[in-house]
């Protein structure tokens, strides 16, 4: 089934670069953006296979498969694999959510890709106007006067489209909030937490975590794909993943966010409520505050907050990342909502509510 559909796209296909993509391979498989110079294309998934050519910063390719942290595309014809690590997913950013943007302080870094372990390619100064074509994970990619990109810090940056923020703020921001709401290029790694031998908490009446924790997830992931999202979920059915593989499929991808769904139990029936985990502090608690309060929201379980704690797929993840515990499955009330269809769409709409406002903010 596999090799016969590679045959037929393998041999209409020569090339896979920019400018035969958009039209012939629309619907074939999702496009991505290589961030980085010099990514080899090999023959096989795996870093020890024939390095048959390299992709530079900017090019672009089709995906039509993927094996955990890599993906399936064509070089010159030939079937070829490429580490996901540095590909960003293009939905059509590029044309459809251009935008100024202004920076807002002096000697700001150009970098060649996003984040402050790449090269500086130069500076900004307090006022420059830029094309934004892209945001990645709180970095803006910029078109510069002589055409090339580079990327800036979206924190030293203001996507107003004023130069003066201060006079105009209230008006933009509503604005930006009403038309920033999709999450169109975003990538989204769920973690359904536990599965297969591992059942989790266990509730009242013998109810396991692990599976009401599925249903959850594929209500988030269906919303969060509905908000132009791509999601990634690292297990899909009721088998057991070790922490470590769920992290490093977070670390594999070029992954925006990392959540990770549970349920909580507690020796007390008294005990509800939900509330959201992050470990590092800064843009983690930060998404940990949106989400927790888009939720708390939304459901009529109690607010518990946002607290951080070191659980090992928050502790290990290079991504931004956070859990959730989504009520108490040892409280008869929490147990009793969180099993409707209704508390799963809630708690969708929480998540898809709380990205948006990380990321459009
Ligand atoms: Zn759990």
């Amino acid at each position: 089934m596999k090799q016969k559909r590679f045959l037929i796209i393998a041999g209409g296909f020569l090339l896979l670069f920019l400018v035969f993509i958009p039209s012939v391979h629309a619907d074939s498989g999702q496009t991505y953006e290589v961030g980085t110079d010099s990514l080899n294309v090999r023959s096989a998934p795996a870093h020890s296979a024939e390095v048959i050519g390299q992709l530079n910063d900017g090019d672009r390719l089709v995906v039509f498969d993927k094996a955990f942290g890599w993906v399936q595309t064509y070089y010159y014809g030939q079937v070829a694999w490429v580490a996901s690590d540095y590909l960003f997913a293009v939905n059509g950013v590029t044309s459809v959510n251009q935008k100024e943007i202004t920076v807002t302080a002096d000697e700001v870094r150009l970098r060649t890709g996003p984040g402050t372990q790449h090269n500086i390619l130069g500076y900004a100064s307090s006022g420059d106007t830029y094309t934004m074509v892209k945001t990645s994970n709180k970095w803006n990619k910029i078109i510069l006067n002589d055409g090339s990109v580079a990327w800036i810090a979206s924190w030293l940056t203001d996507t107003s489209g004023s130069n003066h923020p201060a006079e105009s703020s209230e008006n933009n921001n509503h604005a930006t909030k009403q038309s920033g709401g999709s999450l169109a290029g975003y990538n989204i790694v769920l973690d359904p937490g536990h599965g297969g031998k591992d059942p989790g908490a266990i509730g009242i009446g013998g109810t396991f975590e692990k599976g009401i924790i599925m249903d959850t997830a594929d209500n988030v992931a269906k919303q969060l794909r509905d908000a132009g999202a791509t999601v990634i979920l690292t297990r899909k059915d009721d088998y057991f993943i070790p922490l470590e593989e769920r992290v490093r499929i977070s670390n594999a991808y070029n992954t925006h966010a990392f959540i990770s769904l549970h349920y909580n139990a507690y020796p007390s029936l008294a005990i509800n409520g939900v509330s959201t985990y992050f470990h590092s502090g800064g843009d983690d608690r930060v998404l940990a505050s949106e989400i927790q309060s888009a939720i708390a929201q939304k459901v009529p379980l109690k607010d518990r907050g946002v607290m951080q704690k070191g659980y090992h797929v928050l502790r290990e993840n290079n991504d931004l990342s956070v859990l959730i515990e989504l009520g108490f499955i040892t409280n008869p009330y929490d147990l009793d909502t969180v099993r409707t269809a209704e508390y799963h769409n809630n708690v969708a709409e929480g998540v898809v509510e709380g990205l948006k406002n990380y990321f459009n903010e």
